[in-house]
């Protein structure tokens, strides 16, 4: 009987290890913690004030209000838009579900619109088709790490009264469109820190920036319960904090986001050159960088060709490498969203997407001999279907 370990077994690639970068910082994210702690200010604190300010500075925007989520984020931008019932909202079906929730839960109506297929993105040629006399904002997602057309979305948003648009960049911190850095592009912009995001906290959080004076004033009373000073609600809104402790652990991982967005561009760059040089473009689309944009790769996400997309999940799950499915079903589908009767075959470009993409490694530590045991295994399927298929 050998003891021996199998020889040159391929290393197990996570989809995501948080643990690599928090366990590099440690000592610097420790300090940070211990000074809330010793400081007794939790909420609203210098920890906060310093993170908002240092985020307002990052995006390029007047102001910045934090807050419990990335969801909160969202509703309190439609709150203070005052956005209710009989109202719509232009939102992607292809997105995570927060986006279309807040709209849902204040009464107004989610309106889906299809994407582009090169870059997941929101269509502003949909979008156009999509607006009435009861649309009150556009919410374009930048996805996956890359902006929408913003361009071409403030051009629709001009020609049709002005709607204002607030940009949904939880995926999207850093992310530039012609120069221009998500958060001030629109009337408001909304962050997730989530810890799969690529700036992640110690559990939830969330933010909000803004140029406009009135619109930050209001999200600051509105996340504190609509009160001001305390105890005297100017309006009913709801109890949404970003935690010093939070604030303090994102401020020390925000000096190191630009490193790591070049580590992910790296990854993604090594992607789009192996799956280009292995001629693998019949079976794996890898993603679109739109030109003069910086796109921050949140996800790295290719379309399996062929129906084969559960099949290349399976063959690398048994090779111990991760790999996700964003997103499965489309909002416009979703068992919850019926009563607005969307049916299948409605957003064909949206639903195509959903049948195809698979989310690769791509987070800043990903190691060179990890990544090739990604690219490996998927040349491997590849050949494999394609002998078969011979
Ligand atoms: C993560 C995410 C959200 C919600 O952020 P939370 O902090 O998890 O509430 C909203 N929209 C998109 C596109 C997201 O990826």
């Amino acid at each position: 009987m050998s003891t021996a370990p199998p020889a040159a077994a391929p290393l197990a690639v996570p989809m995501l290890d948080v643990n690599r970068e928090n366990t590099r910082l440690a000592d610097e994210l420790n300090a940070a913690m211990a000074e809330v702690a010793r400081s007794g200010a939790f909420v609203h604190g210098p920890a906060c004030h310093r993170f908002e300010a240092e985020m307002a500075k990052y995006c390029g925007a007047e102001h910045a209000i934090g807050c419990a989520s990335g969801s909160d984020a969202i509703l309190l931008v439609l709150m203070a838009l005052g956005i209710g019932p009989g109202d719509e909202v232009i939102v992607p079906s292809f997105t995570f579900f927060a986006t279309a929730s807040a709209v849902w839960r204040l009464g107004a109506k989610p309106v889906f619109a299809d994407i582009v297929p090169d870059t997941f993105n929101l269509d502003p040629a949909q979008v156009v088709a999509k607006i009435t006399s009861a649309t009150k904002a556009i919410m374009p997602v930048h996805l996956f790490g890359q902006c929408a057309n913003m361009g071409d979305l403030r051009q629709v948003s001009l020609a049709a009264r002005g709607i204002p648009i607030i940009e949904d960049s939880c995926q999207a911190i850093g992310a530039e469109f012609r120069g221009v850095r998500t958060g001030a592009m629109g009337t408001a912009a909304c962050f997730s820190f989530y810890p799969t995001k690529n700036l992640g906290g110690f559990g939830d959080g969330g933010l909000i920036t803004t140029n406009d004076p009135e619109l930050a004033a209001k999200l600051r009373v509105l996340r504190d319960h609509g009160q001001q000073p305390r105890y005297y609600h100017h309006f009913v809104g709801i109890n949404s904090r970003l935690d010093a402790l939070q604030a303090a652990v994102l401020s020390v991982k925000l000096a190191h986001l630009d490193d790591w967005a070049d580590a992910r561009q790296r990854h993604a760059q090594r992607y789009h050159d192996e799956f280009a040089r292995r001629g693998l473009s019949a079976d794996i689309v890898a993603p679109t960088a739109a030109k003069n944009c910086r796109h921050v790769w949140n996800q790295y996400t290719v379309r399996v060709k062929n129906g084969r997309r559960d099949a290349l999940q399976k063959f690398l799950a048994d090779r111990k490498i991760g790999s996700a499915i964003y997103y499965p079903v489309p909002l416009h589908l979703q068992e919850c969203f019926a009563a607005l009767g969307y049916e299948q075959g409605q957003l064909p470009k949206t639903e195509q997407a959903c049948r195809e993409v698979l989310s690769l490694p791509v987070y800043p530590e990903l190691t060179a001999d990890e990544q090739s045991t990604v690219i490996e295994a998927i040349t491997e399927f590849c050949a494999a279907k394609n002998r078969a298929a011979a």
